[in-house]
């Protein structure tokens, strides 16, 4: 086995993808504007205690960011056979593993996945984050948690206090940075505008990452992974299909029944009302 195909390291590895790149302006925005124009309409010692809350979550917020997009988590045994160096330990792999990447070619451990954005197998594969451009899985995804949790109360912070801050400022017309009877109009209305743009920015990010936290806790109570929970999905729609058909089959076949009875004048004719009742039972479940 070897390929020189692209293969993902890690988060920081060109290409970046667009919501990557959108989430680098998006917070570095959101965090100048919190730190430039709201944090100083605090009295004090509100301000210090804030500050101070604050500045953990960035300091936790930066470095859990760096470490879950700086993460390899590369199966091993797809390092080892690329760098083939142990024939002995190779051949072991080969025989004890159930698994094979046809892609990789090569033998992998059973919880691994193929990435096909990373061009790579990642053990204990979770999913692939768009958002940190890097492989989630089992190496990794305690930093992962940490990191969503850490940007969960980041915003909902900026967001309760941009809202709550803005509001006075718009009702009082007066800001401690621009200071509207002092710097006139036109400034005042430019900085509402910036922390408008931020309220916005933060509440969607709070919204979707309080989902996120939500989900994660959900599949973690359930000892799953992500991708298999979106097989479970994949496999429950497929069922729902199947059984949408089988029904859909049913009422065709009791249409053509009452065709027959009406046409060879049968009154006692014996209708699988069963099966009709199962048909309602069947559609009403699919549809839930
Ligand atoms: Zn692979
Ligand atoms: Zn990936």
């Amino acid at each position: 086995m070897k390929s020189n195909t692209f293969q993902r390291k890690h988060g920081f590895q060109r290409p970046f993808h667009s919501l990557q790149i959108f989430s680098w302006f998006s917070c570095i925005y959101n965090n100048l504007t919190y730190t430039i124009f709201i944090i100083p309409e605090h009295s004090y010692p509100e301000i210090i205690i804030l500050s101070v809350i604050y500045i953990i979550l960035l300091f936790l917020l930066i470095l859990l960011w760096y470490k879950v997009s700086r993460s390899d988590p590369t199966d091993p045994i797809t390092i080892l056979y690329k760098k083939e160096s142990d024939q002995v330990i190779l051949q072991d792999y080969e025989e004890k593993n159930e698994r094979h990447c046809s892609i990789c070619n090569c033998p992998v451990y059973k919880t691994s996945k193929h990435c096909m954005r990373c061009s790579r197998c990642t053990i204990g594969f979770d999913h692939h984050c768009k958002w940190v451009n890097n492989c989630i899985g089992v190496q990794n995804y305690k930093e992962f948690f940490a990191f969503i949790v850490v940007v969960q109360f980041i915003h909902i912070l900026m967001t309760v206090d941009i809202a709550f801050i803005g509001t006075q400022m718009i009702l009082n017309e007066n800001s401690v940075v621009s200071g509207y009877k002092k710097a006139g109009e036109k400034f005042f209305y430019f900085e509402e505008a910036l922390i408008m743009i931020a309220l916005v920015l933060c509440t969607l990010a709070t919204i979707f990452i309080t989902k996120l936290v939500f989900f994660h806790v959900y599949i973690s109570i359930k000892g799953i992974t992500t991708y298999q929970y979106i097989l479970s999905t994949m496999k429950n729609v497929e069922k729902e299909k199947d059984l949408d058909d089988l029904s859909e089959n049913r009422l065709m076949k009791n249409d053509s029944m009452e065709k027959n009875k009406k046409c060879c004048g049968i009154n006692n004719f014996n209708a699988p009302e069963n099966s009709l009742n199962q048909t309602v039972v069947v559609k009403n479940s699919a549809s839930v």
